[in-house]
């Protein structure tokens, strides 16, 4: 019989469970079979129609056969071969993989296991069917429903979460595994892989695991220390910026806490300044525990059961003006140019935009979560669902419903001479600071068109006035009060 790795969202050759227990597992029926008998396949299962419901962004997929093309080369150096294969949606892959088990007879499937509700659902449903499925958990370090309570329950709140883990974590060495030596001789060169479905150039990330293990060293040898201080700055390159790799699984999160061990190596056990990082990698983990722990999250559902009766406005002129970074909010407007120009947003004005859409304009989150996941190359339904209602006030551990950014002080406090304004504002260059920071205030009538003329060339009017909004928002979101 051979083995088959599935891969997904594990596009990796090093510290691949699924790839490498594939490999032992080989070697270990070739003991007294013919030799060359037990051979490992590899594929990858293209669902078009099943991402284009899912908002999967073309940027992202970009950046997976980017990642495909080169897991290709570097399996074919192990003598593995890895086979595309293209299905409209998860609902053909039942059939698809029965008869691909029996033509190829096929003794296991390997795979990394996936929090989403419809993947697991579907790896329930090939299991059930009697697939020689098995699935390793190792898209977080700790598996989801394992950091319980004393009451073994998931915890519904970070802290504690990220304490529990901390001890579980530093109970074992966290050692990724190595690439597996090859099964036989490299095979040629694969032909190149082209994923069927709209793709946007991803060229700003380079590709590659080995890339991204050089962009994660760096990280952590360079700036890690500095990460407490310097990560709430936009237009410092204060953060790892690892999240498309995570996303898709080209890194691991044990590469990342063996590389931040490997710096602090008390990182789990004591306050370093690895802390702040680590925390950030937990709160990954927590999310994604969280989906698993409650499946309506992966349906849209509140976190909050109070926030289904809430009365969004969802006012449709008002979204495209944050879509299209008209809001008249210079730090609002430039993080929105951002995500269009790069795939990607720094974490601060992440928090920044979805407080606004949710609490300034009264939108509901699940319009902002779906317009992120079309435009993000980081795109992961744990981490935008989790960030979403933490920001809209509504989630697990929310940021509570009465603190509304206010974007004139974010914009002081962390873009202070507006250099991030400006990179992504630059028809704003001229203005002076502040201007920049308080463009009511200090605007003059030429600057500022009103919104409604949307054949203005100059900046727009704020959108509504921070103490107005303010004032709507904490009549409205009031009846989330305990
Ligand atoms: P770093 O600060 O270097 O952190 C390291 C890694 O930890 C990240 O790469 C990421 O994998 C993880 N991480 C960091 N912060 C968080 C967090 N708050 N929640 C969960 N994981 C985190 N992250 C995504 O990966 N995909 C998303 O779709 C996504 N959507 C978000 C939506 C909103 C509204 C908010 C507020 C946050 C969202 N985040 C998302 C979390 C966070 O903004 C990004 O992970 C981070 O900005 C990525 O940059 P980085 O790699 O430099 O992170």
């Amino acid at each position: 019989p051979q083995a088959l790795v599935w891969f997904r969202q594990d596009l990796r050759l090093t510290d691949n469970q699924a790839l490498s227990a594939a490999c032992d597992w080989a070697r270990e029926g070739e003991t007294g079979a013919a030799e060359g008998s037990t051979k490992v396949r590899a594929l990858y299962i293209a669902t078009p129609m099943q991402w284009r419901a899912h908002d999967v962004a073309p940027i992202q997929l970009d950046f997976i056969e980017r990642h495909l093309n080169l897991l290709a080369q570097g399996l074919a150096r192990l003598g593995i071969a890895l086979e595309l294969v293209h299905l409209d949606s998860f609902g053909q892959v039942d059939d698809f993989l029965a008869a691909y088990v029996r033509e190829h007879g096929i003794g296991r499937i390997f795979a990394g296991a996936e929090p989403e509700f419809n993947e697991r659902m579907r790896d329930r449903r090939l299991m059930a069917a009697g697939l020689p499925l098995q699935l390793s958990d190792e898209h977080c370090l700790l598996p989801p429903g394992t950091v319980l309570n004393l009451g073994g329950e998931m915890y519904k709140v970070f802290t504690p979460f990220a304490k529990c883990w901390r001890q579980l974590a530093s109970r074992g060495a966290i050692a990724p595994l190595p690439i597996p030596s090859p099964m036989g001789p490299a095979l040629a060169a694969p032909e190149p892989l082209h994923l069927r479905c709209d793709k946007l150039s991803s060229h700003l990330w380079p590709a590659g695991e080995d890339e991204a293990g050089l962009l994660l060293h760096a990280f952590v040898e360079q700036r890690l220390q500095d990460y407490g201080a310097e990560r709430d700055f936009p237009a410092l390159d204060g953060t790892s910026r690892l999240s498309p790799y995570l996303a898709i699984g080209v890194l691991s999160p044990r590469q990342c806490v063996a590389a931040l061990q490997g710096r602090f190596p008390a990182a789990l056990v004591e306050d370093t300044p690895a802390k702040v990082w680590l925390n950030e990698l937990i709160w990954r983990e927590f999310y994604r525990h969280l989906l698993v722990a409650f499946p309506r999250l992966s349906r849209g559902g509140n976190f909050n059961p109070r926030a289904d009766k809430l009365p969004w406005r969802n006012d449709r002129a008002d979204f495209a003006a944050w879509c299209e970074g008209r809001t008249g909010y210079p730090l609002v407007d430039a993080a929105m140019r951002q995500l269009r120009q790069t795939g990607w947003m720094h974490n601060r004005l992440r928090m920044l935009v979805a407080s606004f859409l949710t609490k300034h304009l009264l939108i509901d989150w699940r319009w902002g979560e779906q317009y992120f996941r079309r435009h993000l190359i980081d795109g992961d339904l744990a981490a935008n669902n989790g960030g979403w209602q933490w920001s809209a006030g509504i989630g697990c551990d929310a940021q509570p419903y009465f603190r509304i950014f206010n974007p004139m002080t974010q914009s002081e406090k962390f873009d202070p001479d507006a250099s991030f304004i400006r990179k992504y504002l630059p028809e704003l260059a001229p203005w002076s600071l502040k201007q920049l920071h308080h463009p009511e205030q200090h605007g003059s009538d030429e600057m500022l068109a009103p919104l409604s003329d949307r054949t203005a060339t100059c900046y727009p009017r704020p959108i509504i006035a921070h103490a107005v909004a303010r004032a709507r928002a904490l009549d409205v979101l009031g009846m989330l009060k305990k």
